[in-house]
């Protein structure tokens, strides 16, 4: 089989999504199924809305255009503020978009009314993390932009935290999102259909013993595709944390000394290899896999391998026997190393179960 390649199985990431709809549903949570990390693969896109999500959510148009031309014609939600030069775009999509800044969403607007549709938005609020959002004391005057425009209709609100400065939804500042929704309520006298409180970040939160006051929508990707909740990195209870794995292919294998010899410089990616303590000969094996195609720090290896070095193509590590070239080696990944897998056009994606 090709090499390197990420598997998926579709049957465990129907499970994962399934279990953390069910949970969330108790709560009166909605959940939209994430699906930038796969590029929008439309059989796992399938899976998540069969296992019940009620939209689908993607921060990149070409990945929504993607699932559409597969045939996927639910909801779905643009989750990064589209580009000016995507709003005809985003609007032919049919997608709602997250926004917060008011030239993109007159833009949009533009759009819509050219293409005689309504387009829907869901206005972003900074809680912290400083990523995107409008301020809080701000809010009231891009709603009134927002209702001033026609060809748009404001669909709710919502907030994303802990993916650039790693601040943690609590109590605190989801009862500021929900209280940003009431007053934008009574002031305009309208009712928000959607509150988004953000991603799989929020599930210790949704989970633990507070109310989720407001917030009836969460976007999860992390959780449902590997198990674990980004907070801690720790395994969700009852989900799968193994339904997808990266695996590579060794291209040469024998003793070596454990430690370069010659002047030092820099490595091809700047800091040099650290040398170490002499261990003496090692049983060093390189697989066919480098940064070109994953993150290397992300990887987890099996038992017996210790991962030692990676370049652009070459993943350098100690074994504890000699390996057979064209053995493969399965890893575990991250976040960061599954989605650079995918993204990678080095790495095909296999994937088993699913919707025959
Ligand atoms: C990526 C992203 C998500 C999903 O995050 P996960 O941690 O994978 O659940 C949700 N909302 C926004 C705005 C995002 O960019």
């Amino acid at each position: 089989m090709s090499c390197p390649r990420v598997e998926i199985d579709l049957d465990k990431i129907g499970h994962n999504a399934r279990s953390l709809v069910e949970r969330a549903g108790k709560l009166g949570i909605s959940v939209t199924g994430v699906t930038k990390a796969v590029l929008g693969l439309p059989p796992l896109a399938a899976v998540l809305l069969a296992s019940g999500v009620t939209a689908l959510g993607d921060s990149r148009i070409e990945n929504i255009e993607t699932m559409r031309a597969a045939g996927l014609h639910g909801p779905m939600v643009l989750l990064r503020s589209p580009m000016v030069s995507q709003a005809d775009r985003v609007v032919a999509s049919g997608a709602t978009s997250l926004g917060t800044n008011r030239r993109v969403m007159a833009c949009l607007a533009q759009a819509a009314r050219d293409q005689r549709v309504e387009h829907g938005v869901i206005l972003m609020v900074e809680l912290g993390d400083l990523r995107e959002g409008i301020m809080p004391d701000r809010l009231s005057g891009a709603v009134a932009h927002v209702l001033s425009l026609g060809g748009i209709r404001l669909r709710g609100i919502g907030a994303n935290l802990a993916c650039r400065s790693g601040i943690a939804p609590d109590a605190v500042n989801m009862a500021e999102l929900s209280g940003c929704v009431e007053r934008v309520e009574q002031e305009f006298g309208i009712e928000l259909d959607v509150v988004t409180g953000g991603n799989s970040a929020n599930l210790l939160w949704a989970f633990g013993p507070g109310d989720p006051g407001r917030v009836n929508n969460l976007r999860l990707g992390e959780s449902i595709l590997l198990g674990c909740e980004p907070l801690q990195r720790k395994p969700i209870p009852g989900l799968h944390d193994d339904a997808v794995a990266l695996v590579a292919e060794v291209i040469e294998s024998s003793r070596k000394p454990s430690r370069p010899w010659g002047r030092v410089e820099q490595s091809a990616f700047g800091a040099s290899d650290p040398t170490g303590d002499d261990r003496g000969p090692v049983c060093q094996t390189i697989l066919a896999l480098g940064h070109q195609d994953t993150d290397p720090g992300g990887l987890v290896p099996p038992r017996g391998v210790r991962i030692v070095g990676a370049s652009s193509d070459h993943l350098v590590t100690e074994t504890d026997r000699q390996l057979k070239a064209g053995t493969e080696i399965r890893f575990r990944q991250n976040y960061g190393s599954f989605m650079r897998a995918m993204t990678s056009p080095y790495v095909a994606t296999v994937l088993t179960g699913g919707l025959q």
